[in-house]
């Protein structure tokens, strides 16, 4: 169900950092969102991408993920129930280094400054998976501040324009041959510096907020689900808009019922006489109790489908299917006359249908016992 981050970067398993670092660079500069405008296939390979490379260039990270995949990784907190995590912490300097040294076309930090994206993993109840479910999450983001904005200025005052780069944003240096141009870092880009902090952000332009987000989970979603919210995400700084909230769903494990995409699977106990005298018997299914007849002569392990009564398709209509397994159970403990009666019962067996004899004769006439 994950996707292997190593196969969506295009490495191999034994990559170095440096080789996962241009592997990212290559698709991130190919689907980057700036060059495939609308194009929401290339956008979804960014992100991917953007997801893989944050866990594989740290070391720790990918350690806990090459021995126990993402579940390692969220059950150590990287990305646990509840917690934040911003998929895009990576871009920075990624996108430092490659578009930096291009002769400035990285402009944005002097205009509009869109919001990051969020990511937030959700666990849910089996049923609610099932079923579907509504929910309301209250979720702590940093958001515009709106008392400057976003512009992180305090209102009525105006910044000055930066001396170590003429307001430009871009200082020029000489590296051998060439002259590149990078960021001022007097003032980080911005060409002006803050002298009137705004008081609510400290200049930021986005201060922390709690905001609820209501949720409407399909029915049949499974874990590795993600639901896309759009402009939930981190606050935009000088009128840039939010990005988008993106959820993660996983399910919780039932106690009774396991599934296998819309397939519901489930052992059934009953006793040997139930098995071989066969009987109805009533079971759960995730719609509730449902009688069910075991014919005759039942074996361990033998299987019976409910039809339609698994977990809806997400994709397009229908249900799958419900498989029970016949698990028989044998008394551990017989009260006296139910001792005598399989006894008596044992008697009646000999001789006719007994295979176990039959193999254990065949066994030793066959020199092994001699
Ligand atoms: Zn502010
Ligand atoms: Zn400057």
């Amino acid at each position: 169900m994950d996707t292997d981050y190593y196969t969506t970067l295009g490495v191999a398993k034994s990559a170095t950092t440096e080789e996962i670092k241009k592997a990212y660079r290559k698709l991130a500069m190919k689907y980057h969102p700036d060059r495939n405008p609308d194009d929401k296939e290339a956008e979804e390979k960014f992100k991917s991408a953007a997801e893989a490379y944050e866990v594989l260039r740290d070391l720790e990270k990918r350690k806990i993920y090459d021995k126990y995949g993402q579940e390692g990784l969220r059950s150590s907190g990287y990305s646990g129930p509840g917690n934040f995590e911003d998929i895009f912490s990576s871009f920075g300097d990624i996108f430092g280094d490659l578009f930096g040294f291009s002769g400035g076309s990285r402009q944005r930090s002097q205009g509009p400054v869109p919001g990051n994206d969020l990511r937030y993993d959700m666990t849910i109840p089996f049923m609610d998976a099932v079923h579907g479910v509504e929910k309301e999450v209250e979720i702590t983001k940093r958001d515009t501040c709106w008392t400057c904005e976003g512009r992180g200025i305090r209102p009525g005052c105006k910044n000055k324009p930066c001396t170590s780069c003429q307001g430009t944003g871009q200082v020029t240096r000489t590296q051998g041959f060439f002259s590149v141009r990078t960021p001022c870092p007097d003032c980080r880009g911005q060409g002006e510096i803050i002298t009137d902090p705004c008081a609510d952000c400290h200049g930021s332009g986005l201060v922390s907020k709690k905001k609820k987000v209501s949720l409407k989970i399909p029915a049949g979603v499974d874990t590795g689900a993600r639901m896309r919210l759009r402009g939930e995400g981190e606050g935009g700084r000088k009128g840039g808009p939010s990005g988008d909230l993106y959820v993660v769903i996983h399910v919780e494990p039932h106690q009774f019922f396991q599934r296998e995409g819309d397939l519901i699977y489930a052992e059934l106990p009953m006793s040997m006489i139930q098995a071989a005298l066969g009987c109805t018997l009533d079971i759960p299914t995730i719609n509730g109790e449902k009688s069910l007849k075991i014919p005759k002569g039942t074996q361990p392990g033998q299987t019976f489908q409910l039809k339609g009564e698994g977990v809806h398709s997400l994709r397009g209509h229908g249900r799958g299917d419900m498989v029970v397994e016949a698990k028989i159970v044998i008394p551990k403990k017989l009260s006296k006359k139910q001792e005598e009666l399989l006894e008596e019962f044992a008697e009646l067996e000999t001789g006719k249908d007994d295979h176990s004899e039959g193999f254990f004769k065949k066994l030793f006439s066959g020199g092994l016992g001699g």
